[in-house]
């Protein structure tokens, strides 16, 4: 409906893999935000029995679907990289079903705003244009590959290799109406996001 969409104020979380935007999103969800975040979304549609397993198993077939029912995500990537063409059809269907369920989500909370995490926020055009607002957690990337390793267990090449794929440290800043610096101390995070708790309240109020 679009009068409840117009009343919510969305602030749109990215970052780089491993910059910190779970940490920053589970501090504004501690303070009251209603918390949206499309990985974890894209995981719920490709789990056992989710939305997207039908359209998925119809344009790829069985073999990309895992005995428990889950996309199987190797096998997957097996297609996408011998077939150009796979990565786009799979964009396809899983992207619209995402927004759309971020949608629904962010229309339905009833806190004072919505922080939608989205790690491509930059990348993609269609998430720009919903939120009102786009903070961006930041850190240096010698620190992102440290934090890839140690949570993935993840190479370093593997984890430049992802950043490569990613948007540009400098890009991404220059999108930022808030940056929130997350090279230090994981208690150096908490008032940053405190503070922008705070700005972001007065900004829903006189949305
Ligand atoms: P993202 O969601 O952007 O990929 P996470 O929030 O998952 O990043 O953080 C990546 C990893 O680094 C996690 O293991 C997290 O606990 C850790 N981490 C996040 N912020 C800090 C910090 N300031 N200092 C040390 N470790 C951190």
């Amino acid at each position: 409906m679009r009068d409840s969409q117009a009343v919510t104020f969305l602030v749109g979380l990215t970052g780089g893999i491993g910059s910190g935007k779970s940490a920053a999103a589970d501090i504004f969800g501690e303070l009251g935000a209603t918390i949206v975040d499309t990985d974890a979304i894209a995981h719920e549609l490709t789990a056992p029995g989710g939305a997207a397993i039908k359209p998925i198993r119809d344009a790829f077939g069985a073999e990309v679907i895992a005995s428990n029912g889950a996309l199987d995500r190797a096998a997957m990537r097996r297609r996408v990289f011998a077939d150009v063409q796979a990565k786009a059809r799979l964009e396809g269907i899983l992207h619209p079903m995402i927004r759309a369920e971020a949608d629904r989500r962010s229309a339905a909370s009833r806190a004072p705003y919505v922080v939608l995490v989205v790690p491509l926020l930059v990348e993609s055009g269609g998430y720009r244009s919903r939120v009102q607002r786009v903070a961006v957690v930041d850190c240096p990337e010698e620190v992102q590959v440290k934090r890839v390793m140690s949570r993935s267990g993840l190479t370093a090449e593997e984890a430049r290799a992802i950043m490569a794929a990613q948007v540009e440290r400098s890009q991404r800043l220059a999108a930022a109406d808030d940056v929130i610096d997350n090279g230090g101390e994981l208690a150096a995070l908490r008032p940053q996001v405190e503070a922008l708790h705070r700005k972001y309240l007065e900004m829903a109020a006189v949305s």
